[in-house]
């Protein structure tokens, strides 16, 4: 199935594209079915089920609230961020919850939404059941998804069905970098060019504007994570970073303190505290690495760009393109393949957005993108006490950074190189699939076990 630039870059919330965007997206398809099916009217009572990593990291990563909220008739991209825990503390309070903002149904959050520590269904690490009674306690619909990285959601008919079917017509149809690279040499055009024209045979309108509203709300969050001072929530109790970096920055601006890289980490930093206080953010392509993307591109625009809306244009459809081919043929769920698929394809997608606007060739591009992931292989998940902040935060620092020095190894050398990108991926896949599972969003190994959370 064809996947659009903005299946990739979705506006959302955080902490968690997996965990909390697909949860609830997946909630708004349950209540969508109640109500094709004319159930809703009928329905007294909904259970929640969560399988997996979604139940072993679902508290941290606010799993919970966004399902109850999904079935509230909430979205990502338009719930206020403010309201979701007043939302949700009323239907703890209340033991109620108004089923698609229309029918008021008891909810008991111990009995109705359950967290199934030990059991995986066998589609994706991954998955939720939702089932709804009706006044006699007779199950009416049973329905499971699955959270399968970055907001995408599939049903059980979903995640059986062969991939690589597109059922659009695709002007540049492609599986592979390979294929891609041809048909830049063929018609000689960019990477964002092809991607661009088949968006437009995806029906969407408007791309331009599209991707500046993307960019812009990438720019919102990193403004208020620049001026918001405090605490994250959880259990971490951890400091924000971001505001006190930026004083620094403007208090040492005519320094040799401060260089360009210190506003890198500052765009990095800002962004993930953002998505670690649950606020308005874009998967890029999942909310844990949303800082990379954002920040590589704001570092552009800041210290080297001419034209911003034409660099903000070619760098995300390049590094869309990139992103797709890791959606098409690996992961970008850190449950299935760890953290490789989350910062490490951010930095892929970000080193090839840069070497794009940087004047890289499709070659360099490819290269830069392979770099960004070669250097990422075998990078594992595992979250302190379920949260979305350590190591989460700072790694997108790193990524961001190794994003702009693959891109420069790339644009510094001739296009020729040893690794070719459909390589790095398919390994980053079976390194994924090797991995073992405590290493995979379950914070059952790793840093999450070797430091203790106050
Ligand atoms: S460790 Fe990486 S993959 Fe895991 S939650 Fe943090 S950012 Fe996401």
């Amino acid at each position: 199935m064809a996947h659009s630039i903005f299946d990739l870059f979705k506006i959302g919330i955080g902490p968690s594209s997996s965990h909390t965007v697909g949860p609830m997206i997946a909630a708004n398809r349950f209540i969508a079915t109640l109500k094709q099916q004319d159930m809703l009217i009928h329905t007294t009572r909904v259970r929640i089920d969560l399988y997996g990593s979604l139940a072993l990291t679902g508290r941290g990563h606010a799993t919970d609230s966004a399902c109850i909220l999904g079935l509230m008739g909430e979205t990502p991209s338009e719930i206020n961020p403010d309201n979701i825990t007043p939302y949700f503390e009323r239907v703890k309070a209340n033991s109620e919850l108004i089923l698609a903002g229309q029918r008021p149904i008891d909810f008991n959050i111990s009995n109705d939404l359950r967290f199934n520590f030990k059991q995986t269904l066998p589609q994706h690490a991954n998955g939720l059941q939702f089932c709804a009674y009706d006044q006699h306690h007779n199950v009416m619909l049973t329905r499971r998804y699955f959270s399968v990285g970055g907001g995408f959601v599939q049903d059980e008919t979903e995640i059986e069905q062969a991939q690589g079917q597109s059922i659009v017509k695709l002007p540049y149809a492609y599986n592979s970098a390979r294929e891609l690279l041809k048909y830049c040499q063929q018609d000689q055009k960019s990477i964002a060019q092809i991607t661009l024209d088949n968006e437009l045979e995806l029906g969407s309108h408007d791309i331009t504007a599209k991707l500046l509203n993307i960019w812009q709300v990438m720019a919102n969050c990193i403004e208020r994570g620049i001026k918001t001072p405090g605490i994250l929530p959880g259990s971490l109790k951890l400091k924000r970073r971001a505001y006190h970096m930026h004083q620094h920055l403007i208090d040492n601006a005519d320094s040799n303190k401060v260089d360009s890289i210190d506003w890198l980490n500052l765009f990095a930093m800002a962004t993930n505290e953002e998505n670690a206080a649950g606020s308005r953010v874009v998967t890029a392509p999942t909310n844990g690495a949303a800082g990379v993307i954002p920040a590589v591109l704001a570092w552009y625009l800041k210290f080297h760009s001419d034209d911003d809306e034409k660099a903000i244009v070619e760098f995300l459809a390049t590094a869309a393109a990139i992103g797709l081919l890791y959606h098409r043929n690996a992961s970008i769920s850190a449950a299935e393949v760890g953290c490789q698929g989350e910062i490490g394809v951010a930095c892929s997608m970000a080193a090839a957005g840069l070497a794009a606007v940087m004047g890289g060739t499709p070659l360099q591009v490819e290269n830069a993108a392979e770099i960004g992931m070669e250097h990422n292989l075998g990078l594992t998940c595992d979250p302190i006490d379920g949260l979305v902040q350590v190591p989460c935060i700072e790694r997108n620092t790193m990524g961001a950074l190794k994003a702009i020095n693959a891109s420069k190894l790339a644009l510094q050398n001739d296009g020729s190189h040893h690794v070719h990108l459909d390589d790095v991926i398919a390994t980053m896949h079976q390194t994924g699939l090797d991995m073992m599972s405590k290493y995979k969003e379950t914070s059952l190994g790793g840093l999450a076990i070797n430091v203790v959370a106050c």
